[in-house]
């Protein structure tokens, strides 16, 4: 019988099972990679890469964000299955970002594994949410798996962005909305976009990943950050969606100045979207997050109904004795 091992490598997992060497989220020589989405903490070693799995959004971001993939790839579309000798690879809608995946993998002696990278099982505006897929063994994320995290229902979250967007709009002024650049900003630039605010994005990286979601066939319009230094170019009223308020600052000043060395620059107000806003900076943001909240792991680890969970990243360990109290054999993977 083959025994399963599993274990924390770099920015992800490698799991070896008899001939099958898998690494989620990393490269590692002599290891099939499964890359579930681009954001910098789940690609490392990606050079030691031979042969990668991944979406065609997943490959596309990580173009938009400057990493190119030299190695062997295979674009796998989520809800599609490969067959591998010993095994097969099923990707699955991880709601996270775009082409965000988790990888169910099943083997020819049955055993079911299911990876989940980041995921979310709530919809956001531009992203459909998770679903849970019974498996064997399940390695899911952590990020916010302690009790605390709870996050408000995400409609209400929306509407008090939209809110807040319209108030600082009146008194003159221009809200910056701070979000990661690929996921989160465009949620909020689809948001804005569809409350009837024009939307700018305040820099490149949000300009690069948006087009990608566009031609992706997400449906939202917004100004390209370039504008900002061309005052000109822009209506009165705007709404910023910025991964670096400092570079967004940085063109509006140079905006200002660019007819008159004296002219003062508009005033900005800024506000964080993430789930960490609930509890850490709370009155500075909105508790937009990609994420599933503390609640919804517990809800989808029990709907995979797994013999053993392994959980990853930061809350791990505590993520893992919530799961055991309930029932569900879990270690942390550290
Ligand atoms: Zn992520």
């Amino acid at each position: 019988m083959n025994s399963l091992r599993i274990e924390k490598h770099g920015t992800g997992i490698l799991l070896r099972y008899g001939n099958t060497k898998l690494a989620f989220d990393t490269g590692a020589t002599g290891f099939l990679t499964l890359l579930s989405h681009s954001h910098a903490d789940h690609i490392g070693q990606l050079q030691k890469a031979s042969h990668l799995v991944a979406t065609r959004g997943t490959l596309d971001t990580l173009e938009a964000r400057g990493k190119s993939v030299s190695c062997k790839s295979t674009i796998i579309r989520n809800g599609e299955t490969l067959g591998k000798i010993g095994y097969y690879i099923t990707a699955l809608n991880a709601g996270h970002v775009l082409g965000s995946s988790m990888f169910r993998i099943e083997f020819d002696d049955g055993l079911s594994v299911l990876y989940t990278g980041d995921f979310n099982t709530v919809d956001s505006i531009v992203h459909r949410r998770a679903r849970a897929i019974e498996a064997d063994v399940l390695i899911t994320e952590a990020t916010y798996g302690t009790p605390q995290w709870v996050f408000p229902e995400r409609r209400g979250v929306h509407r008090d962005i939209v809110g807040k967007a319209k108030e600082i709009i009146e008194s003159d002024k221009i809200p910056v909305f701070r979000a990661y650049s690929l996921g989160k900003a465009q949620e909020a630039i689809a948001l804005l976009h569809h409350s009837g605010i024009t939307t700018v994005s305040g820099n490149k990286a949000i300009d690069a990943v948006s087009s990608v979601y566009k031609s992706h066939g997400c449906d939202f319009n917004f100004i390209p950050s370039e504008s900002l230094s061309h005052p000109k170019d822009l209506p009165d009223q705007i709404a910023v969606v910025s991964s670096s308020p400092k570079h967004t600052r940085a063109a509006l000043i140079r905006g200002s100045k660019r007819n008159d060395e004296n002219a003062r620059p508009p005033e900005m107000r800024e506000y964080n979207l993430s789930g960490w806003t609930l509890l850490e900076y709370k009155n500075r943001g909105f508790p937009l997050s990609a994420h599933s909240d503390f609640p919804h792991l517990l809800r989808f680890a029990k709907a995979v109904n797994p013999r053993v969970v392994y959980c990853f990243t930061g809350n791990a360990r505590i993520l893992a004795r919530h799961l055991d109290k309930g029932g569900i054999n879990a270690v942390p993977l550290e």
